[in-house]
């Protein structure tokens, strides 16, 4: 039987932006992953709560960010646990849902990526997955730690680095122009803005914004 081939689309996603989903897309092609399953983590285990939006929210956006393309799913497996979400423990979860004839890819910021020696059970983990590095066009991850493809090299293994013109888009600069009362149009799914200016996200009413969800 033939392996399938799944990515794992890990983020905070606060939020979801047209550069994640570009960046899912072209993993999909690249590495002929028949899947591509979005991971909105939990509680992160690098993050002060109080500076992450609300589980819900972030996961809603990320549903209706990928609603309309058949090869995306969203998994609730890290937004359902408690206690900080671990990537090893979520992975650990995901091959057994999905059986010893899956091969999975996560899929991750690289700035996220060079950090990944320090995660929980770091070895076990490479060994879960292969790992692929989204940057920006020209950035090398060499420049920033050249350690990072040694350690991947020791422990045989490949990390791929994918370069993708839409991750010039982020989060902390969507959450910035909402903020400032600026235009997020063409940065996020039409949905997505809709829903940010709804609940009143990333405006300084944070909390009035989580009253009128419930
Ligand atoms: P982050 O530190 O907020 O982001 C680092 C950079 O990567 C940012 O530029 C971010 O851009 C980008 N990025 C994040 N997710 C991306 C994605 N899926 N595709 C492309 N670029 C992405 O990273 P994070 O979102 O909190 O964490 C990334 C993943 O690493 C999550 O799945 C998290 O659970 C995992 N992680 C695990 C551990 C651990 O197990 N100990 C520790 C840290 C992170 P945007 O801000 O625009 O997204």
């Amino acid at each position: 039987m033939e392996t399938k081939r799944i990515g794992i689309m890990g983020g905070t996603f606060d939020p979801i932006h047209y550069g994640h989903l570009v960046t899912a897309e072209a993993a999909r092609g690249q590495f002929q992953l028949s899947q591509v399953l979005f991971l909105p983590s939990g509680t992160p285990p690098h993050k002060d709560p109080a500076q992450v939006t609300d589980t819900k929210h972030r996961y809603t956006m990320t549903v209706l960010a990928t609603l309309t393309n058949p090869y995306f799913e969203v998994s609730r497996v890290d937004i359902d646990r408690s206690g900080a979400t671990y990537t090893i423990d979520a992975l650990r979860i995901l091959q057994d849902l999905h059986g010893s004839n899956v091969r999975l890819f996560f899929i991750t910021g690289a700035d996220a990526i060079l950090e990944i020696m320090g995660w929980k059970d770091s070895e076990e983990l490479l060994g879960m997955a292969e790992f692929i590095a989204a940057t920006r066009p020209g950035f090398q991850l060499e420049d920033r730690q050249g350690t990072i493809h040694h350690w991947f090299s020791s422990q045989n293994k490949r990390l791929h680095i994918l370069q993708v013109p839409a991750m010039a888009i982020s989060s902390t600069d969507i959450r910035t122009r909402v903020h400032n009362g600026e235009s997020i149009r063409y940065l996020v799914p039409e949905t997505v803005d809709y829903y940010i200016r709804k609940n009143r996200l990333y405006t300084a009413d944070v909390q009035k914004a989580m009253v009128d969800y419930e």
